[in-house]
């Protein structure tokens, strides 16, 4: 299940009731699967002010659909590491907030491209915020049309909710009359 760093405790008190349940009605073959963590590499994002995680009351956020020029003004001033005084002192990009949104939004080889920069001050934090900007808005493009497709169609959100709602309800009808079977509770 794709979660976020924060959230891996609420799914391991999921895994737990599932485990339990399974123990106590279904002990030769689990029925219920217990639900899996799926992190992506870049499982926690910092705010832009290299303080805390982003948050909106914070102000130091970035927003996915905001458009480029908001993008710009705050990624311009965003805290990075500390130890880059000058142009020409070196850096650790594993403390930068920039390098771990690199990761999260450039190709591995301008990952690789910033660490090493970065490393023997081979440019400046500005250069490597207008990189981070040109691949941020590579993949920002696609969702903010996506977005914009979908709020000028708001019968397709409906639609789409009403359809997954009937499926969902379907699968739990099912699975809850297999599960009051396992608990002795059938009609
Ligand atoms: S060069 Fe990039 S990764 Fe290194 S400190 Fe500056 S902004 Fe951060």
């Amino acid at each position: 299940m794709p979660v976020g760093e924060d959230q891996v405790q609420h799914l391991e008190l999921s895994r737990e009731v599932a485990r339990r349940w399974n123990q106590r009605f279904s002990p030769d073959a689990p029925f219920f699967p217990e639900p899996a963590a799926l992190l992506t590499k870049s499982r926690r994002i910092m705010g832009l002010d290299g303080k805390a995680k982003m948050s909106k009351s914070l102000g130091n956020t970035v927003g996915l659909l905001e458009p480029p020029e908001a993008v710009w003004e705050k990624l311009r001033p965003a805290v990075t590491d500390p130890a880059r005084v000058r142009r020409t002192d070196p850096g650790t990009p594993e403390v930068c907030n920039i390098y771990h949104l690199h990761s999260a939004f450039s190709p591995p080889a301008v990952v690789e491209d910033v660490a090493v920069k970065c490393r023997t001050a081979g440019w400046g934090c500005i250069d490597c915020k207008k990189v981070l900007f040109e691949t941020m808005n590579t993949e920002l493009a696609p969702i903010r049309e996506r977005a914009a497709h979908i709020r000028e169609t708001p019968r397709l959100v409906n639609d789409t909710l009403e359809e997954g709602a009937d499926r969902a309800a379907a699968v739990a009808e099912r699975t809850m009359e297999a599960v009051k079977a396992r608990m002795g509770f059938a009609e």
